[in-house]
């Protein structure tokens, strides 16, 4: 039973823990989601199913990389001691993608690899491990191919429950790894879920918007559908040529029949809330005007936070938020995803409060009770601390303004262009050829529910099992050493300086508070669960830098590699 919900008003903690706690007058009983009711009709409320894949935070990338799948444990955690699973309308754990659905998008040959490489074959693989460009920012781990395949699997099967209908948004926190191509890993992304998801999407779907608002480009996403009308991609990224990836300039806006369908909104550092929301609503207002899209994927990367890791943003949580309450507001089906986010109590803090958002609920800024309570003392627990001011704003209106303008001028083009039909597209032709290989059990149960593959998770019992897993967190083991760097001679693109975690091209940090970038490494490493509180009461609740990508090098106008990286030779 959840916790919190288990307290009354009368509930009395054991005087010798309770009393003792000094946060005693700041930390209520009133942990639990409460819904807006202004948000509540019958008609109106949106069917929210959740997904998280049994054991995806378990897994590790080694010990000093940022990238920490703990914090999806995390974020499941506050998201439950919320409560938020009450108002929540399906949640389920789900199963891997299959080889046979990985391969709708990735080459054969990338599958083998990252199938069969593992930390103890490493030196026999030393030559496909430089092949397929693996190396400090995506490491070869135990069960890595099966991670990959666990968040795959949670946007497939939320792509496909919004195909069928029977929800109005799917959440998946372990998906939105937007860096990952058709044939090697990138940026700690190994198999590009977004990517599957949207084709899933447009099998049913005519058209397709996808938002990123990670602060790193969204290169992956943009790149398999650099070519198609059908799919629009906007993302809100820093951009300075030498922050990872590298690509994602104002004027690089999609190819062919794509044309005018990528859209860039490069940002300099030190962003803030009210100039993020002013470009980013402007220009998502005038983007769904003109596209209109029957599906949204929005990618909710978190490392957009002021006081990330490895961003120099200064956005606060309730910003973030409010992206997502704004693309939600647009009632059309939402596939909401994870992304980046590398300080990892903001990130599962922001997930959170955004699965609140997605729900239509409020919850309180006093955190939950939790095993992980410790982790959360630095800010007294509370679900939005203060986390601007640490990096100088370089934007200025006058910056922010000609973006938008110049945005705004392709999106008329994109209205008048004469081979832009907006009329309704018929499903691709290949998914329907494709459904007469399932068999009709798979279809029936896929039409019905659009749940195939994945169980609804008993939340009581998936919960346990899902922390259980993840008691070893904090033992690592030491990160694999990267191998030497390779150019890959089709693609033309060198290396850039370090890894990812190293190009943070952190900008100009302000005097007031000086963010050194290493020394909050340690500090974030999530504290094994506990069952005793720290607070006294004694019972808790239970790329590698590819420098600058060929992508960023190449006229809008000029093909390159998004020839082969296409998927469907429609899109
Ligand atoms: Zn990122």
């Amino acid at each position: 039973m959840y916790y919190a919900n288990s307290l009354s008003s009368d509930f009395a903690w054991p005087s010798d823990t309770f009393s003792s706690s000094p946060y005693f007058n700041d930390r209520g009983l009133n942990g639990t989601a409460q819904p807006i009711t202004e948000r509540i009709h019958p008609h109106s409320r949106p069917i929210v199913s959740y997904y998280f894949p049994k054991g995806v935070g378990a897994h590790h990338y080694g010990e000093r990389h940022p990238m920490k799948p703990a914090r999806l444990t995390l974020t499941n955690e506050l998201v439950f001691g919320y409560g938020l699973h009450n108002q929540i309308h399906n949640i389920y754990d789900v199963r891997p993608a299959t080889r046979e659905e990985l391969e709708v998008y990735h080459d054969s040959d990338y599958l083998d690899f990252l199938s069969r490489v593992t930390p103890a074959n490493q030196s026999e693989m030393r030559n496909l491990i430089d092949k397929f460009n693996c190396g400090e920012d995506c490491p070869i781990f135990a069960d890595m191919y099966d991670f990959s395949r666990m968040y795959a699997g949670g946007s497939l099967a939320g792509a496909r429950k919004l195909c069928a209908g029977t929800t109005d948004i799917a959440i998946n926190w372990s998906g939105g790894l937007h860096h990952a191509k058709r044939g090697e890993p990138s940026g700690f992304c190994y198999v590009n879920d977004i990517v599957l998801a949207i084709l899933e999407l447009l099998r049913y779907h005519p058209r397709v918007l996808y938002i990123d608002i990670d602060i790193h480009h969204g290169d992956g996403v943009e790149l398999a559908f650099y070519q198609s009308d059908r799919v629009m991609t906007v993302s809100f990224h820093k951009y300075t040529g030498d922050f990872f990836p590298g690509t994602g300039k104002l004027d690089d806006n999609g190819y062919g029949t794509g044309k005018n369908f990528a859209l860039n909104v490069p940002l300099l550092d030190g962003i803030d809330d009210d100039m993020y929301l002013t470009i980013f609503k402007t220009i998502i207002e005038d983007t769904v005007a003109s596209f209109r899209p029957s599906a949204i994927v929005l990618q909710c990367g978190a490392d957009s936070l002021g006081s990330d890791r490895l961003g120099a943003f200064n956005l606060s949580i309730a910003a973030h938020g409010e992206c997502v309450n704004f693309v939600r507001a647009f009632n059309v089906p939402l596939l909401v995803l994870g992304g980046g986010g590398y300080t990892l109590r903001n990130v599962c803090r922001c997930w959170t409060y955004e699965t609140s958002v997605l729900v239509g609920v409020s919850i309180p800024n006093e955190l939950p009770r939790t095993v992980y309570d410790s982790f959360f003392a630095d800010s007294q627990w509370k679900l939005h601390p203060p986390l601007s001011g640490r990096v100088e704003n370089q934007n200025t209106p006058a910056s922010l303004q000609r973006i938008t303008i110049s945005i705004r001028n392709k999106l008329r083009y994109l209205q008048g262009a004469p081979s832009v039909a907006m009329q309704e597209i018929p499903p691709d032709i290949q998914g329907f050829l494709k459904d007469e290989e399932r068999s009709q059990e798979e279809l029936e149960e896929e039409i019905s529910t659009a749940t195939a593959g994945e169980q609804r998770a008993d939340t009581s019992i998936a919960r346990n099992e899902f922390f259980e897993g993840d008691k070893d967190i904090d033992h690592d083991s030491p990160p694999t050493p990267p191998p030497p760097s390779r150019a890959r001679g089709s693609t033309k693109r060198g290396r850039g300086r370090g890894g990812r975690g190293r190009a943070r091209g952190r900008g100009r940090v302000s005097s007031t508070s000086v963010v050194d970038d290493d020394e909050d490494d340690d500090d974030d490493e999530p504290p094994a669960p506990s069952r005793k509180s720290t607070r006294g009461r004694g019972r808790g609740r239970a790329g590698k830098t590819r420098g600058v990508a060929s992508e960023s090098k190449r006229s809008p106008d000029l093909p390159t590699e998004a020839d082969s990286d296409t998927p469907n030779g429609k899109l």
